[in-house]
Parts: C-alpha cells; sequence; structure tokens
C-alpha cells in the first residue's frame, strides 16, 4: 500500500520562480502518484514565510486550481528553520511521510523518488547530499563546506553536505515536536532523534530566478544559531584559555625573576607584572568554569527528550 506524502515549501518572496516550481512540483507529484509510489492523498504545502511580494497571491491561485495543493501563511518573516517547523507540525497528522524542499527547486526533484522507496523499505529518516557543488560559486561552495567541517569539529551531530532536503516519516515529526527549543536547528536536531535513516545523493543545481535569501550574514548568523544550540565547545575553549594562560605565567616569573636579579630591571616592574600575570589566568579560569555551569543550565533548559523508544516488547 504506498502511504501519503506532504512535500514542504517553504517561500520567503519567492514571486520570480513561483510558477515554474510549483508547476513542476505538481506534475511530479502526479507521476509519483500515478506510478502508484504515494496515494492519491498526497499534497504540496507552500508555506509563505511572511514575503513582501505577491508570493502569497500566488499561492492563493495555485490552491484553488489545483486539489494537490495546500498553503500555509505565516503571521510575519519567521525565517527558513521556523518555515518549515510550521509546515511540518501543522501537518503532521495528516501524512505519513514528509519531504522537506527549497521552492527555488536547486535541490533535484528526481531525488525524491528514491526517497519515496527508501522510506517503503523501512527507512525513517532519508537524508538528501549533494554531491557535487560546481553549479555552486565558488565563494558559497567554501563557506558552505567550511560550515559542515566546523560544525562536525564542534560536535554538532550534522550529516556533511545534507541541507533541509529529506524525507521523514510521520514518527519522526512527533519525537521532533518534543524539542521544545526556539532556536530550532532542525538539520542538528534529526541525527539526534535516531531511527533507520538512509542517504540519497543528487546533483545542486543553480538557482534559475530571484536571488537567495540566504546571504553572509544569514549564513553566518545561521552557523553560530548551531554551533550555540549544540556545542559548549566555545565556553570549553575559554577554560583551558585560562590555563594556558596560567602556565605562560609561570614563565613570565621565571623570566621576571631572572631580570630581577641581573639587576636588569626598574623599580616596581617585578610587583606589577606578576600579579597582571596570575589574575588575568586566574580570571579566565573562573570564567571558564563558570560558563561550564552556564552549559549546563542551558542544556537543561532545552529539556530535550532523554531518550526515544524504537520498540517495547512486553506481555
Ligand atoms: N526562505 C524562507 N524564509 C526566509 C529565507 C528563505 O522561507 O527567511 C526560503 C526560501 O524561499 C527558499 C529556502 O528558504 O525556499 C532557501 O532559501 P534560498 O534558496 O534563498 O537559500 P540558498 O539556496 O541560497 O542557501
Ligand atoms: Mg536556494
Amino acid at each position: 500500500m504506498p502511504k501519503s506524502l506532504v512535500i514542504i515549501v517553504p517561500c520567503y518572496n519567492e514571486e520570480a520562480i513561483f510558477e515554474s516550481s510549483s508547476g513542476t512540483l505538481l506534475r511530479y507529484l502526479d507521476g509519483l502518484i500515478a506510478g502508484n509510489k504515494v496515494n492519491s492523498d498526497s499534497r504540496l504545502c507552500f508555506v509563505d514565510d511572511g514575503s513582501k511580494d505577491i508570493t502569497w497571491e500566488l499561492i492563493q491561485n495555485c490552491v484553488a486550481k489545483n486539489e494537490r495543493a495546500n498553503g500555509l501563511k505565516l503571521s510575519k518573516n519567521f525565517g527558513h528553520q521556523s518555515a518549515v517547523l510550521a509546515g511540518m507540525l501543522e501537518n503532521k497528522d495528516r501524512f505519513d511521510a514528509f519531504i522537506t524542499i527549497d521552492a527555488d527547486l536547486q535541490d533535484d526533484i528526481e531525488a525524491i523518488e528514491k526517497m519515496v522507496d527508501a522510506h517503503a523499505n523501512g527507512a525513517k529518516v532519508v537524508y538528501g547530499v549533494r554531491n557535487d557543488r560546481t553549479t555552486d560559486t565558488f565563494f558559497k561552495r567554501s563557506t558552505a563546506e567550511g560550515f559542515y567541517t566546523l560544525m562536525l569539529k564542534m560536535g554538532v551531530p550534522v550529516v556533511y553536505n545534507h541541507a533541509d532536503f529529506r524525507l521523514m516519516d510521520k514518527m519522526i515529526i512527533k519525537e521532533l515536536e518534543n524539542y521544545k527549543e526556539s532556536n530550532l536547528f532542525i538539520r542538528g536536531i534529526i541525527p539526534t532523534i535516531g531511527f533507520k535513516s538512509e542517504k540519497v545523493y543528487y546533483k545542486r543545481k543553480e538557482r534559475e530566478a530571484g536571488e537567495s535569501k540566504y546571504p553572509l550574514r544569514k549564513m553566518l548568523a545561521f552557523a553560530w544559531n548551531g554551533i550555540t544550540s549544540f556545542s559548549t565547545t566555545p565556553m570549553k575553549l575559554v577554560l583551558w584559555f585560562g590555563v594556558l594562560n596560567f602556565i605562560i605565567a609561570l614563565f613570565i616569573t621565571a623570566y621576571v625573576i631572572i631580570s630581577k636579579f641581573a639587576g636588569t630591571t626598574v623599580s616596581g616592574w617585578t610587583s606589577t607584572l606578576l600579579p597582571m600575570a596570575y589574575f588575568s589566568g586566574s580570571n579566565m579560569i573562573a570564567i571558564g568554569l563558570i560558563g561550564e555551569y552556564i552549559g549546563k543550565i542551558y542544556e537543561e533548559i532545552k529539556a530535550r527528550p532523554r531518550y526515544i523508544i524504537e520498540k517495547d516488547l512486553h506481555q
């Protein structure tokens, strides 16, 4: 029995590309239904993330003309992650499988069929992974790949070169609902939920019309959010920096004492320099220690689930 699928498409000021993308997606979905890959309850859900252009009017038109198109309008611009989240949570009881994809269709829609197949074979999450970025500009490619490397180094559990193009089973969406944090970094959360996952590889295309809604400023904010939502490494660095300072202070002490006895110092130099070296080291250690506790408080306050059960056999 084929399952029902919803394809969630966040749209922010996408008037230049909406008609062509929605047409392509609708045709593709019809094809999946005709091929018996998904059932006829499947839908597209366009989420207007507070667009300032006529995107919402276009979505309304599309919904009026196509029975397989749904629309959701957010009250203002909440950002890509929130738009995707709204699309998933508002539809949580209506579908068996959820796919999120950007409105510009830079991610190859042909991967959708592979995702649906992997889901039918038991995968609960199917990650779309870019294995070719030759169409991205050098700048976009190197910043994006640097982003994944940095995230992984900091201990954020992202899938390398996977953005938010993925399929999720409805049980994943139910678990996702238990992550109450407002700074939601979805692509970091999904791997922490667990369950069987698969990867589907595809080639990323160029944006055909309109501009990227992710300028460098937003990308940096996004990366920073990802790191601070998952990792207390920056705080630990402060502590280690403090310890390093302290060790340096020991060397400074040796140098200062030797200079003093060699008679090459002016009066007051030794008594000023030594406390400075030690106090700055110990201050930094103290800040790092406080940071450790703040890190713990931060972990607690997010109140993430402590475990997730996959099966429970009891009789
Ligand atoms: N988007 C959104 N809200 C925002 C910014 C972007 O919903 O505040 C949507 C946008 O319409 C697109 C997706 O997020 O569907 C990714 O944006 P974009 O293609 O501009 O990013 P890039 O591919 O350049 O990283
Ligand atoms: Mg794009």
